[in-house]
């Protein structure tokens, strides 16, 4: 079998690919577009195009498409086969520059939010070519944008790909102040998504309808061995999970796709995969692909790979870690600590942006995450809470204070600079994180944002964090630049917008009751706990100018996207509702009717056979039971009755409401009822896989 640095990539369209087979000019040409914008010539689209079809079909393919992110959350796929009839009936095998570039799909199926009715329905695709196309299924997929014909975006590539531009644009305004003759011709963002999951064995998940139509469990009573043991987090790897992990790594190589860590997760059954990071817009496809093949090769194992945030009651929930940085084109982190007082100073002006950004704009990250399934993450006693704060750990603290107060920072070493600035003494590498339970940390030399539920795709978190920094950065830039003492300018800049933004930083425990107190009641952080609370925000002003400003959303986008992620919120939570209803009345009762008849003829059996022989038991257990099959019923029925009432509601903020308050409080009551009768019913009698059943099943 062919070594890995053999295989990798092989079927992505990547630079070496691109060398091998375009003509010289044609690929410097294409660079030029890939590392800085410029815009792409048709006659290089149509060499480029067709080299790529050569390449496509000595793999196997036949079709290509267009790959886009529309706003559903998944990935869509519309396929053409290469074939082009010539004369006698023949076909040639035809892919031009135009098909590359761009795709006509009819964008009326796609969720858009309101946006079709006041633009057409005809949406477009367009080559990102900055994401390598790649092989999947025997078809040819070309990254793409989706837009409609107004240019309105559809998708979330676009907005990603405006924000990264609003950030460059602000952060090369930065960087022309300390150096007006840098050599740096873009920055551009640097993601690495970790992503958690379960695995299940397939049986036990066909069995499931909650799973099945959820992708969660809506009943279940907690399993006698939960993850209090601590032993499955890095644990040893079992067999079939192995064989699942690899295969996994090999086909991700195989696209290109820098997997990298593979281990267990804290919760028995759950998984977690890192790539090594990229550049943002490719790290989102990435991740869209990785989200994908984990799902598609667990079924070839007989497997199912659960992408839920929280798809079992009483156990950690799955996330996703965001970690995020800027580098220039030169190779540049910007957010690594310097070793000189110059770096430094640039180094804090950026680590101030971020903070600032955070702070300004905690609601845009929160609801960067929002969806039903994450609000049980979020707004419950798990990692991360809903109040976004920022670790920067000790030592950056400390720094941070000093500059703050204007105190020198170490005693030993009270150098002042030039700049105004304190040197920042060098930091060691990984002394600043190991706090797990920040929303938001400062690792070394990236920003790592935890509240990614683990089925959010990644574009929504930095096109908000990329829009909230070059806005931190847009307005230092214009404070900066007509400044008369650059340095003195810096620092009081520095200075004054620790002072301002202090309150977001926290370096506590994020769990702890007592912080969500301090962080509200004393700091004025959001505590945004729900979806339906949050997305109202999206649309306030501020918001609006900000986006607007930015050149990322107009409002008309906005206000699709806030009407599409409360529908989706209803949407998810009308199917669970319904899915509850259903299994209650075709699974649960009939189990424990049957079984408490069955009680009921042991009593009478035994009763029958000796008036002597002590029934309470069995009374007592018929007893407990019948009276919640009462309370079942009961619950279920009213659950059943306010489903169409919640749904007749027009507005769709109010009916996300509706779910929320009426709606979620029922199920809950529900499911309690349900999951006590589990534990007092005979397990051949309960009608579906427990929770031990499913979390051990995997051997
Ligand atoms: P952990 O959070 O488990 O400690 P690691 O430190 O291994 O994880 O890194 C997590 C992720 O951060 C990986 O995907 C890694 O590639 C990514 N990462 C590392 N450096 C950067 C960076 N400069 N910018 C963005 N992501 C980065
Ligand atoms: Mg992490």
């Amino acid at each position: 079998m062919a070594s890995v640095s053999e295989y990798f990539g092989c079927l992505s369209f990547d630079d070496s690919a691109m060398r091998e087979r375009l003509p010289r000019e044609t690929y410097k040409s294409l660079r030029k577009t890939i590392d800085e914008g410029k815009s792409l010539d048709i006659n290089v689209a149509n060499i480029v195009a067709n080299a790529m079809k050569d390449w496509a079909i000595e793999k196997g393919c036949t079709h290509f498409t267009h790959w886009f992110q529309p706003l559903s959350g998944v990935t869509a796929e519309k396929h053409d086969s290469f074939i082009s009839p010539i004369a006698d009936g023949k076909i040639i095998m035809e892919f031009s520059g135009k098909e590359l570039v761009r795709g006509e799909s009819d964008a009326s199926s796609f969720p858009s939010g309101g946006l079709r009715a006041t633009f057409e329905a005809r949406g477009y695709t367009a080559w990102d070519p900055t994401s390598y196309a790649f092989i999947k299924n025997k078809t040819l997929c070309i990254p793409t944008a989706f837009c409609s014909y107004g240019g309105e975006a559809l998708d979330k590539k676009t907005p990603l790909l405006r924000s990264m531009e609003a950030l460059n644009r602000q952060a090369m305004r930065i960087l022309r102040l300390f150096d007006p003759h840098t050599n740096v011709a873009c920055v551009r963002t640097s993601v690495g998504a970790e992503q958690e999951y379960f695995l299940i064995d397939k049986n036990d998940y066909d069995k499931r309808r909650d799973l099945l139509f959820t992708g969660r469990t809506l009943f279940g009573a907690k399993p006698t061995k939960g993850e209090e043991m601590g032993d499955h987090y890095f644990g040893t790897i079992k067999p079939r999970v192995e064989a699942f992990m690899q295969d996994l790594d090999e086909n991700l190589w195989k696209l290109g796709i820098l997997a990298k860590t593979e281990h267990n997760e804290v919760a028995p059954a759950q998984h977690e995969l890192a790539p090594i990071f990229t550049q943002a817009n490719i790290a989102a496809d990435h991740n869209q692909l990785i989200m994908e093949m984990m799902q598609k090769i667990a079924k070839q194992h007989g497997l199912v790979c659960i992408l839920h945030e929280k798809p079992f009651a009483g156990l950690s929930g799955s996330g996703k870690h965001n970690n995020w940085s800027i580098a220039t084109n030169t190779g540049v982190n910007l957010l690594t600590p310097g070793e000189t007082p110059y770096e430094n100073a640039q180094f804090l002006l950026f680590l101030v942006a971020v903070i600032q950004a955070v702070d300004d704009y905690q609601d845009l990250l929160r609801i960067s995450v929002a969806s039903a399934g994450n609000d049980h993450r979020l707004g419950a006693n798990e990692a991360p809470p809903a109040v976004v704060s920022m670790f920067l750990g000790d030592e950056l603290t400390a720094i941070i204070n000093a500059l703050e107060t204007e105190t020198h920072y170490d005693p030993k070493e009270p150098t002042q600079l030039k700049l105004g600035v304190h040197v920042l003494p060098k930091l060691p590498k990984d002394s600043t994180d190991r706090n797990r339970t920040s929303p938001f940390a400062f690792t070394g030399n990236k920003f790592e944002f935890r509240m990614l539920g683990s089925a959010n795709s990644i574009a929504d978190t930095n096109i908000m964090l990329n829009t909230a920094v070059a806005e931190s950065l847009r307005q230092f830039a214009d404070k900066l630049e007509g400044a008369e003492d650059f340095n003195g300018s810096l620092n009081t800049l520095i200075r004054d917008t620790i002072r301002a933004h202090k309150r977001i930083i926290f370096n506590g425990n994020g769990y702890d009751d007592a912080w969500i107190k301090e962080a509200v009641e004393e700091r004025g952080l959001l505590n945004l706990k729900s979806t339906p609370e949050c997305l109202p925000y999206l649309l306030s002003e501020r918001n609006v100018r900000l986006f607007a400003d930015h050149r990322v959303f107009m409002k008309a986008e906005l206000r699709s996207r806030h009407e599409i992620c409360l529908e989706n919120y209803c949407k998810t939570l009308h199917i669970e509702a319904a899915t509850m209803v259903d299994m209650v009345r075709r699974d649960i009762l009939p189990a424990v009717s049957a079984y408490v008849r069955e009680i009921c003829e042991t009593a009478s059996a035994k009763k029958g056979f000796s008036e002597l022989l002590n029934t309470d038991y069995e009374f007592e257990l018929a007893n407990r039971l019948n009276g919640l099959a009462v309370e079942i019923h009961r619950a279920a029925a009213e659950l059943n009755r306010m489903i169409p009432e919640v749904d007749r509601i027009s507005d769709v903020l109010d009916k996300a409401n509706g779910y929320l308050n009426k709606i979620l409080p029922v199920m809950k009551e529900l499911r309690g009822y349900c999951d006590e009768a589990e534990i007092h019913t005979a397990a051949k009698y309960w009608p579906f896989p427990t929770y031990t059943e499913l979390l051990y099943g995997v051997r």
